[in-house]
């Protein structure tokens, strides 16, 4: 295994145990419903890997286990469809229960009569699955259970791995993981500024800060740390960055929250199932309530930019004119807007000028002129031969210039500190002045990683500014 950062390492720690809390009984079944959409298939050949994929069952450890574990990660998201989970797999425990839940699929014409799901053969269970996939039952979403169970079924079969960063499934399915040479630069850019709250402790804590010009006093009677700054910002994204950049530079000192770590080209694996849990918002599973679509955003410091695609694409005339007239937004016409446009551009290098199409925008591309439209290059913001199929993951060779090696380094050259493993959690709002019924904000209380009955308290600030598109913009002024 290639060097990386141990929380991208992959791999489950043998001594963590599970953690999902479903029964043995739930488990039976749930290792049923496994081995339904992956069942063991009798293949000889002598290609191993191809034949271990066929024979390899669904049911077998640790898949139900693992599975388990990624649908608790659905609590966050999804809360109520975990109890729904349980309480189906309870009842397909029982003969009768499964004849409610899966209809004559259940019967036979010799004693008991009635199968537990788990007894039913295997083409009859498959046939029932199917009907629940299509299902529109509407006193029981047997069709957004299924969505949940073959999601995080599949996602940990194929995306999870030993120590060693293997997945034996990746051979047979010829799938691989990039392996390119990463950038290993000799700093850490944002260093300077960093403080990963993962790796202070009480003692240690205030004598960062210090270090990094911030003031601080502690109240141990209400657990609290309060630090003095000017400004705020929440989320070091995409917007995050740049507007921490800007007040920076202006002379404020500025203080950014990031719930996520810090990891640059060298600590990346380019592995799906610790990448996606460590560099994505609740680890990449946040699906809409009826589990049609995922929504993906970045956790990290960098927030999206660290993990997206690199595609810079200008707001078109046209949008800026529909914003301007029709929702009265007039900065959108204003040549301002157009020279923020440039600046962010300049800043994190975009070029048109790009070389290499990747795998995925080459089939789009043929797909498309196939079909006779017409098919535009994206500017990116990386090199112009960047060829990039895991910068989803982290960029390993350090060619895209996100928010984390641009805008961040700017900040932190002009004083910034950014605290990682630190939440947001609460605006602190004062009565407006002279009786105006507007609130002033004068702080914000966020938790740290690693005391999680501590809290840090931002006080006297003259800007606080939230900036991340997946739980709102707001930008508040005391
Ligand atoms: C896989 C993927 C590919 C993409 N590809 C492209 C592309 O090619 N081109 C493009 O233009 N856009 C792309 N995007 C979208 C783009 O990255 C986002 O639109 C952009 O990052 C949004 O910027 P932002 O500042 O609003 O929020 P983000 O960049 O998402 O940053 C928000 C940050 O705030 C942090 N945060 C959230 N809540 C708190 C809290 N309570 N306390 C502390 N920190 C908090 C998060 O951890 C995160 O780091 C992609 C997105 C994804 C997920």
């Amino acid at each position: 295994m290639e060097d990386c950062h141990p929380l991208l390492r992959g791999g489950r720690r043998k001594e963590k145990g599970y953690s999902h809390g479903l029964s043995t009984t739930h488990m039976h079944v749930l290792a049923s419903i496994c081995d339904t959409l992956f069942p063991s298939i009798q293949f000889n050949n002598e290609n191993q890997p191809l034949s271990s994929f066929y024979t390899t069952s669904g049911s077998q450890f640790p898949f139900p286990d693992e599975g388990a574990e990624l649908l608790m990660l659905f609590k966050r998201s999804v809360p109520e469809a975990l109890p729904l989970v349980k309480w189906i797999l309870r009842i397909l425990s029982f003969r009768l229960g499964t004849l409610l839940l899966c209809g004559t699929y259940c019967l036979q014409w010799k004693w008991p009569f009635v199968l537990k799901f788990s007894e039913i053969a295997l083409e009859k269970r498959q046939e029932m699955l199917k009907s629940w996939s299509n299902a529109k039952c509407w006193w029981l979403p047997l069709r957004d259970v299924f969505v949940l169970l073959k999601l995080s079924f599949f996602y940990t079969l194929f995306s999870r791995t030993d120590e060693n960063g293997n997945n034996p499934m990746w051979k047979a399915i010829g799938y691989k993981v990039d392996t390119r040479e990463k950038l290993k630069p000799k700093k850490r850019p944002l260093q300077e500024g960093l403080i990963e709250t993962t790796h202070e402790t009480d003692s240690t804590l205030i004598q960062s800060l210090n270090e990094k010009g911030l003031e601080v006093t502690e109240d141990e009677e209400k657990n609290l740390y309060k630090i003095k700054c000017d400004v705020v910002v929440v989320g070091s994204g995409c917007g995050g960055g740049v507007a921490a950049a800007v007040l920076a530079k202006s002379g404020h000192k500025v203080i950014i929250l990031e719930k996520g770590e810090y990891f640059v080209s060298q600590d990346y694996s380019s592995l799906e199932n610790s990448s996606m849990g460590e560099l994505y918002e609740s680890g990449g599973i946040m699906p809409t309530i009826d589990g049609k679509t995922m929504i993906l955003a970045g956790s990290t410091v960098g927030g999206g930019s660290a993990i997206n695609w690199a595609a810079c694409v200008r707001t078109p005339d046209s949008v800026m004119k529909e914003w301007s007239e029709k929702y009265k937004l007039p900065l959108f016409a204003s040549s301002d807007y157009r020279s923020a446009m440039d600046s962010v551009c300049k800043r994190i290098g975009v070029t048109d000028k790009c070389n290499k199409e990747s795998f995925q925008n080459q089939v789009l591309r043929k797909g498309c002129e196939s079909i006779g439209l017409k098919v535009e290059s994206v500017s990116v913001n990386a090199s112009a031969d960047h060829y990039c199929g895991s910068c989803n993951y982290g960029c390993r060779t350090g060619d895209k210039k996100g928010t984390d090696s641009t805008w961040l380094v700017d900040a932190v050259e002009n004083g910034a500190v950014i605290l990682t493993g630190c939440k947001a959690e609460k605006f602190i709002l004062q009565d407006g002045k002279n009786g105006t019924k507007r609130k002033n904000c004068s702080g914000v209380t966020a938790a740290a990683s690693w005391k999680t009955d501590y809290e840090i308290q931002t006080s006297e600030t003259t800007f606080i500014s939230t900036l991340f598109n997946l739980f709102g913009a707001i930008s508040l002024k005391t």
